[in-house]
């Protein structure tokens, strides 16, 4: 996004008047540099998004069937907390290997070779929901404070700079691709399964997708479906934790 001088001056003044209520009103310190950060987290996620649009194919699926896959998606994005301060959006690329990925901001990709890989709306709403929770427990805003800093993150919103957006939208992506970490990836099974039982699917059809995967993947013969599995923890100990969980209150 490129702001002007004026633009700038305007954004300046907005945050000097900010910064002076958020002094004089401690109580509401917390909700302004809250409101700093989700500005933020969206123009990161728009950039990273972007970022990903050039560098894969972007499919567009015939209208019916478009349509049934954001039916699934949204009754997920529903179940999820930040479903009111982000607008969701689900993106097909086109590409083999059966994965889906999260970027900042609730820009979720799907690979073709997912959807041709599952065998119910349940087992696609298991994979989705555990790509949404990345979103809900803000794990790409995490790992990308860790890499470079909230002050540096923030310095860079302040100035407006939509080089340096780029820039980190473009980090935001390669963090996506290295995987959030063991504890985030367990966290976003959880929250995932959780959204998924909300939305009326079962858990077991997320079981029987991890199952099928790792029966297939025998000797890891299948780099396709291998991938899914280069970044995230261990597989049998994910499906151990998913069964272990409580189930999800019907409402
Ligand atoms: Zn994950």
């Amino acid at each position: 996004m490129k702001v002007g001088y004026r633009g700038k001056l305007i954004l300046l003044c907005c945050f000097l008047t900010f910064l002076a209520l958020a002094v004089s009103l401690p109580g509401n310190t917390a909700s302004f540099f809250a409101d700093l950060e989700l500005n933020l987290e969206k123009q990161i996620g728009r950039s990273s998004y972007e970022s990903i649009c050039t560098q894969m194919k972007v499919v567009d699926l015939p209208e019916a069937e478009m349509e049934r896959l954001n039916d699934i998606f949204n009754r997920l994005v529903k179940a999820c907390s930040r479903r009111k301060e982000l607008q969701f959006k689900l993106t097909v690329v086109e590409e083999d290997s059966v994965n889906a990925f999260a970027l900042p901001a609730g820009y979720i990709f799907v690979h073709t070779g997912l959807l041709s890989y599952v065998q119910s709306d349940g087992e696609l709403a298991g994979v989705l929901a555990h790509e949404i929770a990345h979103v809900d427990r803000k794990h790409g805003m995490s790992a990308l404070k860790r890499q470079l800093g909230m002050a540096l993150l923030l310095q860079i919103l302040l100035k407006d700079a939509s080089e340096q957006i780029t820039k980190i939208g473009n980090i935001a992506v390669n963090l996506t691709q290295l995987g959030y970490g063991r504890e985030a990836e367990y966290e976003a099974d959880r929250y995932g399964v959780y959204f998924m039982e909300r939305a009326g699917y079962s858990r077991t059809e997320f079981l029987s997708f991890w199952n099928r995967l790792v029966e297939e993947s025998g000797g890891g013969e299948n780099p396709a479906i291998l991938q899914l599995f280069s970044t995230h923890p261990p597989t049998s100990e994910r499906i151990k934790r998913i069964k272990a969980l409580p189930l999800t209150p019907t409402q």
